[in-house]
């Protein structure tokens, strides 16, 4: 099989198969990325997320402590000794699920405590929360955008938004371009009823932030309305780790804050808070919301613990600010083209589909985890290593893998 020719796009877009034709056919496809060792993906971890984590390597069946750089759980709350009491407190009291849904009987006061602690560190009225982050974003913008309607969605928003929009008219406008922004909102004015733009507070490919204060300044000029994904924003930008709204000085302006629970507050779900009124509409329109079991006990308990740990220990928000500070300037300083990197998220562009699978390759054979991106999820022609960061990374774990770094990119041409 010519891997170069295949993407994961091409094959959904084949017409002519069954779908077990085309599980076979993309088998065969998997099979080749095993054979050249390119295949990093679903790897095993007997340890759980941290700075290092210890992984059943594909290849050989051996147990490999490695570095870590593929986590989300930004300020390593997924093992912080609160958030581990708090949830285990909870699985005792409650026991190990909410039981039903929320409207049925499966709300606890724990998660009511979760969604009015949400409100109040994002500065909004009142929230909901959802078990995945996917799913809030699905489930809400699918509860309130129809035929009508329309979302105009920054270009490199996450597939979890584009997802939500199946059913509404779509415009994209160019990634943090404001003048693309103002044409489309333009051109729509008068045609749709609910106008929302939709953008990402943190980029998840790429890193940057999004201009929310302009953002929300065009969008109302125009009778639009404006929701944010937090998902990598939320614990990690703004003074108090309240996010983008905050980083953006428009807390409190920003009509719908949508996020994710999985990522800097280590657990697992996703939220949307916004004006009670319409908190109250998705506790009946969002049937994501309504038809799904509440979170569970241990993670709402955790997660509660979480957000106090956030208020009440800035100094993990500082070192993860001190690792990101220290990796840009020696990423910078070797050569390496990281994009607009502002926050945790580090593309290292390389736009070359072969050499960013081999040097993945070479940094898992160091040791390093690392996770290879390419189009769909980035646009064609630049495909990347993406590299996250978190707060227990220490000096000795950044200084290996840009020594690895170094040698590869002059290996590969890459600086
Ligand atoms: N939005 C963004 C920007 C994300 O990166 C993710 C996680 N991949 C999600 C939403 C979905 O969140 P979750 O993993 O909680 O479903």
């Amino acid at each position: 099989i010519d891997t170069t020719k295949f993407s994961l796009a091409d094959f959904m877009k084949s017409e002519d198969k069954n779908i077990m034709e085309l599980a076979k056919e993309f088998w065969e496809y998997k099979e080749d990325y095993v054979r050249r060792r390119h295949y990093q993906y679903r790897r095993v971890s007997i340890t759980g997320s941290g700075p290092t984590m210890k992984i059943i390597d594909h290849y050989t069946g051996e147990i490999r402590e490695m570095i870590n750089l593929a986590s989300n759980d930004y300020l390593n709350l997924t093992k912080h000794p609160r958030t581990i009491k708090a949830g285990i407190e909870a699985l005792k009291k409650y026991g190990t699920g909410a039981g039903s849904v929320p409207l049925l009987g499966g709300t606890l006061d724990i998660h009511v405590e979760l969604e009015k602690k949400i409100a109040k560190f994002k500065g909004c009225e009142d929230a909901l929360i959802y078990t995945s982050g996917y799913g809030s974003n699905l489930g809400t913008i699918s509860a309130i955008l129809h035929e009508k309607d329309v979302a105009i969605l920054d270009m490199y928003v996450h597939a979890s938004i584009i997802d939500g929009c199946r059913n509404t008219n779509v415009e994209f406008f160019r990634h943090n371009n404001m003048d693309s922004l103002e044409k489309v909102l333009k051109k729509v004015k008068d045609k749709y009823n609910t106008k929302l733009v939709i953008v990402d507070g943190v980029y998840s490919m790429d890193g940057d932030i999004a201009p929310l204060d302009q953002i929300v300044e065009i969008a109302h000029a125009y009778g639009a309305f404006v929701m944010v994904d937090e998902a990598h924003a939320t614990g990690v930008i703004g003074k108090n780790g309240r996010g983008t709204p905050e980083h953006c000085n428009v807390e409190g302006k920003v009509d719908i804050v949508a996020g994710t629970l999985s990522k800097a507050l280590g657990a697992v779900g996703g939220f949307i808070a916004t004006n009670k009124e319409l908190v109250n509409y998705l506790h009946f329109y969002s049937r994501a919301y309504m038809f799904s079991t509440a979170p569970t006990p241990q993670a709402t308990a955790s997660l509660i613990e979480a957000l106090n740990v956030i208020e009440e220990e800035p100094e993990l928000r500082q070192r993860l600010w001190d690792n990101i500070r220290y990796f840009r300037e020696n990423l910078l300083k070797l050569g390496f083209n990281i994009g607009n990197q502002q926050t945790a998220i580090f593309p290292i562009i390389i736009g070359d589909d072969y050499k960013v699978k081999e040097m993945c390759r070479e940094l898992h054979e160091a040791g390093i985890y690392v996770n290879p991106v390419f189009y769909p999820a980035v646009p064609r022609r630049l495909s990347r290593i993406r590299i996250s960061l978190t707060a227990g990374h220490t000096k000795e774990h950044l200084d290996r893998t840009l020594d690895v770094l170094q040698h590869l990119g002059k290996k590969y041409g890459i600086i």
